[in-house]
């Protein structure tokens, strides 16, 4: 059984991929976010469907450094064999040009997407260096790839973790630890209400004129990329819905 960390594992492309992995019966799952009921919630459902599955939960704010370190430091030993860590905790806030742009929300991309997946990085990789063929995997975007009207500060974060990505691979080389950033375009999550601060309306309008991605073709995807044979390490994926520009 391989040990799977999933942060921002509470909707979306995170819950997904605790789903999809879990149906395949190898990985034991620690899942984490800031929203305890959403976690308990995911738990249940998952214990129903796979009575046999080793999940635990526990709340993080990646944010939060010193948080960070005595999370992964407090976890039970049976949990800190961790071979497989899916940086996916991130968020986009607001969609405006630079000069009306809210400081607030730039902190928080800036926090979560980039410093966060740095800490949650530097304090796992220990026990990663334990771990025999053990995978980091960055939740990239093709805002990583290209900037777009508006996108400004996500579109920053998103192509520091590109360069993040390409770093960890040289950086974890010599420990034989896979690196690969997913980087999906429209994946129909809570993503887009979290960036339009809960106006579901005009989340729903991201989506008009083309069927996006769903959590679960993003979760397989990286189910794939982790069944690769030891000597293959995909390092870079785009994905994108097939209408979008
Ligand atoms: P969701 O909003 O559905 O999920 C985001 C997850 O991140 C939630 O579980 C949330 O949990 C968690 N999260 C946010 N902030 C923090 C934090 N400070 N500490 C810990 N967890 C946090 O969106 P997606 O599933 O779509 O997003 C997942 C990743 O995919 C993100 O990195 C996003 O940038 C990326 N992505 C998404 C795309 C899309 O179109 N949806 C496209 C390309 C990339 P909680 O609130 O409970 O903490």
């Amino acid at each position: 059984m391989r040990t799977v960390l999933i942060t921002g594992a509470s909707s979306g492309i995170g819950a997904a991929c605790a789903k999809v992995l879990a149906s395949e019966g190898i990985y034991r799952l620690l899942l984490c976010a800031r929203r305890e009921e959403r976690l308990e919630e995911l738990k249940n459902e998952l214990l129903n469907d796979y009575p046999n599955l080793e999940v635990y939960t526990f709340v993080l704010d990646v944010r939060n450094r010193e948080d960070v370190f005595a999370a992964i430091e407090k976890l039970p030993t049976a949990w800190r064999n961790i071979d497989i860590l899916i940086n996916n905790a991130g968020l986009s806030q607001g969609l405006d040009p630079i000069q009306d742009g809210s400081l607030d929300d730039w902190d928080r991309m800036i926090d979560t997407n980039v410093k966060g997946l740095l800490y949650v990085t530097k304090a796992v990789a220990p026990l990663l260096k334990q771990s025999v063929n053990a995978h980091i995997v960055n939740l990239g975007s093709i805002a990583g790839k290209e900037v777009y009207p508006n996108g400004n500060v996500y579109c920053a974060t998103k192509h520091a973790v590109d360069a993040l990505n390409k770093a960890m691979r040289i950086d974890m080389l010599p420990f034989g630890i896979k690196v690969t950033a997913i980087n999906p375009g429209m994946v129909e999550t809570e993503f887009s209400e979290v960036r339009f601060k809960g106006d579901k309306e005009r989340a729903k309008t991201v989506y008009d004129g083309l069927t996006p991605l769903s959590g679960k073709d993003i979760a397989e995807t990286i189910s794939f990329v982790l069944s690769r044979p030891a000597h293959v390490n995909i390092n870079d994926l785009l994905i994108m819905p097939t209408a979008q520009a």
